[in-house]
Order: structure tokens, then sequence, then C-alpha cells
């Protein structure tokens, strides 16, 4: 009964495989490229890459002149604009264009919203996973944990004047209260928990350190990540010592990182985002000087950061900034002194490993995921290779194509 049940099989996926050819192909971040090579990829798995005898009756993606990579993660976006609001009825054309403006046209394949209406956001993935919408991979924290004090101290409607969806602020006082809501988060299906440390405008208010500790007790006991907010210092040690996985952006607020910071950050094992261009964004208002000072603390502290030996992530904020182009990202992180090796590991091995799925993805190796970025050149020659994307593949399927 095996031609059976092999036949039963080749109708289950339905699909020819797929070949993608004369490429540039980075299976990792630390090997060397393999040129004029194949990625084969059947039943949304990659079968094979290198040198590979292409089957007959498969599919070919002529890639001659790109890059190929693992696909990307971004491990810092929202999907709070008001532009998401009733996920479950835009209408599939639009929604898969505003996915494909904000991540796939970037070669995002899977994204970490870091704070949103959960309700909203699983609405938005399921259409995404049931194939209706074209769409990355989508992770979520939920409704971002804050300290108490925040909703009563903001000013009304600021959310909606900001562009952004009215949004559920679950406040927390205490251990005993940032528990709860950990537990009623993750009860209902949340990939992690998002912390805000404390805040950066009045009201000034901080999560104490116990809330953490219980956020991440929680958390973890469920093997899912605690990101956190750090804004100053203080917020981000009382982060890092709370057992938060996850640093979601440096703080030029708080001046250059000295060795206490980076030695606890390094002891507890945390990643960062570093998110820079955030900073030019957020004093783009300002004065010249300080918004260069601000940004340039912001690049010192990764610097510092890179030198400790640390673990980075990329994420830019988008969908809270409005800007999504990650050019400018890329070259900051270079001006950190990352190389483009250490800049595609914070797209790809780092996220998968910090989030648990580098058996499966992160790299392109046989039997992990199909999910690959092609890049229109090489960023080995210049980072900003990184943003010009020509095809966004997602388990095996094109989510996102350049125009001709
Ligand atoms: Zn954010």
């Amino acid at each position: 009964m095996l031609w059976l049940a092999i036949l039963l099989a080749a109708a289950a996926s339905g699909q020819p495989p797929l070949a993608l050819t004369r490429a540039t192909i980075y299976t990792d971040p630390s090997g060397n490229p393999i040129r004029d090579g194949v990625v084969l990829i059947r039943d949304g798995r990659i079968e094979a890459a290198g040198r590979v005898r292409i089957p007959a009756g498969t599919q070919i993606l002529d890639c001659s002149g790109l890059t190929i990579t693992a696909g990307f993660w971004n491990s810092h976006v929202h999907f709070m604009e008001r532009k998401w609001a009733n996920a479950a009825r835009i209408p599939a054309p639009e929604l898969s264009a505003q996915l494909q403006a904000m991540l796939t046209r970037y070669g995002v394949t899977t994204a970490f919203d870091t704070g949103s209406m959960w309700e909203n956001t699983r609405a938005l993935r399921d259409r995404v996973e049931s194939g209706e919408v074209p769409g990355p991979r989508i992770l979520s924290t939920g409704e971002i944990l804050y300290p108490k004090g925040v909703l009563a101290g903001s000013p009304p409607g600021l959310m909606e004047a900001l562009g952004f969806m009215r949004i559920a602020i679950p406040e927390v006082a205490d251990a005993e209260e940032a528990a709860a809501a950990s537990n009623k988060h993750l009860d209902s299906g949340t990939d992690g928990l998002k912390v805000y440390a404390a805040t950066w405008f009045p009201p000034f208010v901080s999560l104490p350190r116990s809330a953490i500790q219980a956020a991440a007790t929680a958390a973890h006991r469920r093997e899912k990540p605690v990101l956190a907010h750090p804004t100053s210092r203080d917020g981000l040690l009382a982060s890092v010592q709370g057992g938060a996985d996850v640093i979601v952006h440096t703080t030029p607020q708080s001046g250059p990182w000295d060795e206490a910071v980076l030695t606890a950050m390094k002891e507890k094992n945390v990643a960062l985002i570093p998110t820079l261009k955030l900073w030019r964004y957020e004093l783009r208002h300002d004065r010249l000087s300080d918004l260069d000072r601000f940004v340039e603390t912001g690049v010192g502290q990764l610097r510092a950061w890179r030198a400790a030996g640390g673990t980075v992530l990329f994420g830019t904020d988008v969908g809270y900034m409005n800007d999504y182009d990650p050019s400018d990202e890329y070259t900051l992180m270079a001006q950190a002194g990352m190389s483009f090796r250490e800049i595609l590991a914070s797209l790809t091995t780092a996220p998968a490993e910090r989030f648990k799925e580098s058996k499966q993805r992160g790299r392109i190796a046989a039997g992990f995921i199909a999910d690959l970025t092609v890049l229109s050149s090489d960023p080995s020659a210049n980072v900003k290779a990184f943003a010009a994307v020509r095809y966004t593949v997602r388990a095996g399927k094109l989510i996102y194509r350049a125009g001709p």
C-alpha cells in the first residue's frame, strides 16, 4: 500500500515543487555564500539548497543576479494604527496592500507585534493564516501591561489624535495584578507579554520590579517570552532584573550605558532591539543638534552592547512609527559597528533562537520552513541592500513580488 500513501501525499500537497535558481545564497549569517545556487522547495519546506538537481515538473523562479537569505523577522511592530481596526472586515486586497506597505515589501516573513488590541490582531492573523490574505506570520503580545496611573494621567483621546485605534490599557500596580493580567493574556493565546517598565512622558509612572517578575514567571511557565519597554536606566534595570527576555529599545534618555548596566544585561542574557531610526523620528520636531545627540547616544549604546557580545534582534517599531522604510535602521546599525553578517543574524538566526524556533526557521537548510527573502543585490557590499527586496516567500508561497 506504499504507492497509495505516496499518491495521497502528492495529492494532498497539490503543488509542484518550486526552485529559486541561479542565485547567491546565504544559508546562514556566518558561512560563505553559494554562487549560482538553487533553493528547492516542496510542500512549504526547503528540500535542498546549493548545487541541486531540479526534478522534472518543478516550477522555476529565475533569481539571476539576486541574493537569497532566510526570511526576515521584524521583532518590534504594532498593529495599532487606525488602518487595522475591524481587521475582520477590511477587504482582502486592501488588507494585503497594507501588510505589503509595512512589512512584506521589506522581506518580513515573521512580525512580532509588541502591543495592540489582541482580539483585532488575532482576527488579522486568522485571515492571513487561512490563506485569504497574503501576509507575514504574526506573533503578538496583545495589549501592553502598563504601570498604574497612565490612563488617568493621559489626556482623553490622545491615542486617536495620534492616529491609533482606541486601545484598552491594562494597568497593573503590583505583582498580584501583574500575574492576573499576564495569565489572562496568556490564556487568551498571546505569544508572549509586553511590559512597559517606565513612561517617557507625563504622567511619570513605572512598574515595580516585582510586577515585571510576576509577568516573567507567568510567561516562562508557558515557555513564552517577556518583552520590555525600558525608557530609563531604572526601567531598563527593573526589566533586566525582573526577568525580561527582550529589551525592545535602546534608551538614549538615560545617557550612555555604563559597565553596571551592560554587565546586568549580559548576566541576564537579554536580547536587545535597538530601534535607532525611531529616535530620529521621535525627535523630528526638535533642534537638529538635539536630534543628532539623541540618535548618537542610541548608536553608542548598541555599539557598547555589541562590544559586550550581546544578542541583537532587528526591529523598527513600525506601526507606531508611520515611516516603514527600514533602510536607515540598517545604516545606523552599521554605524554602531555591526557587520552585514551581524545584521543578517539579527534578522534571522538571532530571533529564531530567542523565540525558540531555531530548529525550523532562521536558516536555509533541508527540512526548514521555506521562509525566504530575495534581495535585488548582495548586502555584503552595502547594508541598504537589506531593504531592496525582490520577492518575499513564506512557507514556499510568494507573498510579495516587486513590480517589474
Ligand atoms: Zn513599540
